[in-house]
């Protein structure tokens, strides 16, 4: 039986748990840090994986978010592919394959989220894909022939971003989404609809409204989607981007509070004084929002590095960013800020650059949230308005000669 054991271990090799290694270091903790992830590979760039890597334009090892040498210089030990199934919280001990156990002093969370799979009959059809992963990627882009017909189910950022590398490479691609508009759940409806705009003008089709009921095929791959109104796509492919499922199981047989995540306070502490946890995996408050909520996207995760390597250096700082989060569609960058669920008004400020403006989203006068597409030069000022919740003239807001710098500075 092989036991190893490390002052502070962390389960999850990813943008969360790669990121609070270095920022112990980075704030003097001299002890042993262990590194134990599922993955064959060192923490990589995930969104790049349904842009520019599926486009076959960087490599995986381009992916990295360091290289290896830089966790031997920080003596961060790290162990891939290797997965942890339980945690004895009292032992400080955990399991990982059989025969083998690690033990603890502190322990960090970061087990991040899988791709959602929909238990539908033809499920398990070959061709069906959903996209986490590099191997995701790889799987998928090997399926990926001009002239294939792909069918996306879900119109959200991932499914979107798939479609737009498909498209440019030849497929004949529809998306099927249960909601009326994409993007239903994280954006307002100017943005869905001028993203359906850009997408079906590059030949995108979209069926909204229906659900699917499951996959036909034959000699086990799959020909076709059936869709809950009736329809029956034909399909090479398919893309499941249905959305996440959090990571939670290991630290529910540990007994750890879970709700749509990890349960966990603005210092990333669960209910284990021992054991933090941090990233896609999470539920916490935000103060910014008065709301507790589980996020995904990397400045989070980062975010939640932050504070954790701050509690485990006893200087604890909560806490403390507005959520933003950005995406790549051809060639029109988006930079969201904020939630904007629960606006009463919208402004729209003209575009700077081709293709491009800034949708604000306000409550009772006061700036919550904004998509800025293609205004990389404005986000900064459009992401201070959202921060401080500032009150503004929309008409001042709409008017692309005003600086949005001055609004900030004219706030009462
Ligand atoms: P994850 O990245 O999910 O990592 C968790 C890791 O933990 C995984 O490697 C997993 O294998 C490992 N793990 C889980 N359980 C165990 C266990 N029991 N034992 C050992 N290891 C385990 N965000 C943005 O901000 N902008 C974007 O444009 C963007 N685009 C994206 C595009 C795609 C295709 C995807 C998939 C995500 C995108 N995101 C984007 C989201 C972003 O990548 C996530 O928010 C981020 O990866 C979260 O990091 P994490 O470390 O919390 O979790």
């Amino acid at each position: 039986m092989r036991e190893n054991n490390a002052d502070i271990v962390i389960i999850g090799a990813s943008h969360a748990g790669g990121e609070v290694g270095f920022r112990l270091r980075q704030g003097g903790f001299a002890g042993s840090i262990a590194l134990l992830g599922a993955e064959a590979y060192l923490p990589y760039q995930r969104p790049p994986l349904s842009k520019a890597f599926l486009a076959g334009e960087v490599s995986a090892e381009a992916l990295l978010i360091r290289p290896a040498a830089a966790y031997e210089k920080a003596n961060i030990n790290w162990h891939p592919s290797t997965l942890v199934t339980a945690i004895d919280r009292v032992a400080h001990r955990l399991t990982l394959a059989p025969e083998q156990h690690f033990t603890y002093g502190k322990l960090i969370l970061a087990t991040g989220g899988r791709a959602r799979t929909l238990p539908l009959p033809g499920a398990g059809l070959a061709g069906i894909h959903t996209l986490r992963s590099i191997a995701d990627v790889e799987a998928l882009r090997a399926d990926f022939v001009p002239g294939q017909r792909l069918v996306i189910v879900g119109a959200g950022y991932i499914g979107l971003e798939v479609a737009a590398v498909a498209v440019k490479q030849g497929l004949d691609v529809e998306i099927v989404e249960f909601a009326p508009r994409a993007l239903a759940r994280v954006a307002g409806p100017e943005l869905s609809a001028f993203y359906e705009a850009v997408h079906r003008k590059a030949g995108v089709r979209f069926r909204f409204n229906t659900g699917v009921d499951g996959f036909t095929g034959e000699a086990g791959r799959v020909q076709a989607v059936r869709c809950a109104d009736g329809t029956v796509l034909p399909a090479d492919l398919v893309l499941v981007a249905a959305g996440l499922v959090p990571n939670v199981e290991l630290a529910q047989g540990a007994g750890l509070a879970v709700g749509n995540g990890i349960v966990v306070d603005e210092f990333c502490r669960t209910s284990d004084p021992d054991i933090l946890a941090i990233g896609d995996c999470t539920e916490f408050p935000l103060p910014f929002l008065g709301k507790r909520v589980r996020l995904e996207s990397v400045p989070n995760a980062q975010e939640q590095a932050r504070v954790a390597a701050s509690v485990l250096a006893g200087a604890p700082s909560a806490y403390n960013a507005v959520p933003w989060f950005w995406s790549d569609q051809y060639d029109r960058k988006l930079q969201s800020v904020g939630l904007s669920q629960g606006y009463d008004q919208v402004v729209m400020r003209p575009p700077r650059t081709p293709e491009g403006f800034i949708a604000f989203y306000l409550r009772e006068g006061r700036v919550i949230a904004a998509d800025c597409v293609n205004a990389i030069a404005e986000f900064g000022a459009a992401k201070k308005l959202v921060a401080e919740k500032t009150v503004v003239d929309p008409t001042l807001l709409a008017d692309p000669e005003i600086d949005l710098k001055s609004l900030l500075l004219a706030k009462a």
